[in-house]
């Protein structure tokens, strides 16, 4: 069905029957604002993720219902770094000309779903043309106690650096896709419809473990590095600890420079910590009641050390914390 069958306005409210109904919402889609009740006490998270069609994603190579769900989960994923417990979401979308209800409808199914899953309501938005790709702009509120708030600044020299689940497998998957191989299907998974970690977020952030945190979206090296230039410290990180998947190490052993991937790819949407020594020994049992592997990658050293790793036979190379950056030359 064409979309001018519906309209701006019958649009919107086909949206509004996948809105959802957070217990904070006071007002949501149909009147100027929503109206959210910030919970007693509590500090107001906010991000927000620019999905452009031909940087961000393409059409052919993904399912919109994953990226409906993708869209939720990367602002879910800043919300969770911080610490902070998903309250709800704000959706703007640029449609271009030629797509249809039906595509829109399996978008919402996505976006919807994901949603309910992070127990967050879609509470408002913006639906216009757009004379060329298609434009997905989201924004998410979260809540956290003050004492409670994680940032990227709070680490210092030995603390140990953790990260959750595997890494490097969605970059893994876009390097099939450029290639015009078809991925793995664990790996084109984690690529296209990546989970955000808020239960971890939240549980470090209630249980004071984790010094500092960030989500990694522009790979391992770049974002440990946000966490340095916070901080002021420097890193070791030990190669042989990375986290891998099983499709991920099978490519790796067939090609070495995969390991590029896997400190210097982008969308792990995994979350990266740091945490005392001393608090070491409640990873595991964190791990297993969230049902993912939480791994010790590194250790944080003075900032004149910079960021450092060391292979299996205990030897130094420099790295440099560069992922994904839109504006480089
Ligand atoms: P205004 O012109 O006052 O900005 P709109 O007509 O754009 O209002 O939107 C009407 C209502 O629909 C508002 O509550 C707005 O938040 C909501 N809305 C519009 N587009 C979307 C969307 N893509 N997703 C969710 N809510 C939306
Ligand atoms: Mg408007």
């Amino acid at each position: 069905m064409k979309l001018s069958h519906l309209g701006e306005f019958g649009l919107i409210e086909r949206i509004r029957a996948r809105a959802g109904q957070a217990p904070e919402l006071r007002l949501g889609i149909g009147d100027d604002c929503a109206a959210l009740q910030c919970p007693e006490g509590q500090l107001l998270l906010t991000t927000k993720d620019l999905l452009i069609e031909g940087v961000h994603f393409r059409l052919d190579w993904t399912d919109l219902k994953d990226l409906g769900r993708k869209s939720v989960s990367v602002n879910i994923s800043d919300i969770a770094a911080m610490g902070g417990r998903p309250l709800d979401l704000y959706l703007g979308l640029g449609i271009p000309a030629g797509f249809t209800v039906e595509q829109i409808d399996r978008f919402m199914e996505g976006f919807a779903e994901a949603a309910t899953g992070y127990g967050a309501s879609l509470s408002g938005g913006d639906t216009c043309r757009s004379p060329g790709p298609l434009l997905i702009s989201v924004t998410a509120h979260g809540a956290v106690a003050p004492e409670q708030l994680v940032r990227r600044s709070g680490a210092a020299p030995g603390d140990a650096i953790c990260v959750s689940g595997t890494l490097g497998d969605s970059a893994l998957a876009l390097k099939a896709l450029l290639a015009g191989e078809q991925p793995h299907a664990l790996l084109a998974d984690r690529h296209h419809n990546p989970d955000a970690r808020p239960a971890l977020g939240r549980a470090l952030a209630e249980a004071s473990v984790a010094s500092a945190m960030i989500d990694i979206s522009d790979g391992l090296a770049a974002d440990l590095g946000h966490i340095l230039d916070a901080s002021g410290v420097g890193a070791v990180l030990d190669i042989p600890a990375l986290p891998l998947s099983q499709p991920f190490f099978e490519a790796l052993e067939k090609d070495p420079s995969v390991l590029q991937l896997a400190l210097h790819g982008g969308e792990d949407y995994e979350l990266l910590f740091t945490l005392r020594p001393d608090r070491l020994h409640q990873l595991e049992p964190l791990a297993k009641t969230l049902g993912l592997p939480l791994t010790r990658i590194g250790t944080l050293v003075r900032s004149e050390e910079g960021l450092r790793l060391r292979d299996a036979r205990g030897r130094f190379s420099s790295a440099h914390p560069s992922g994904f950056n839109h504006f480089r030359a």
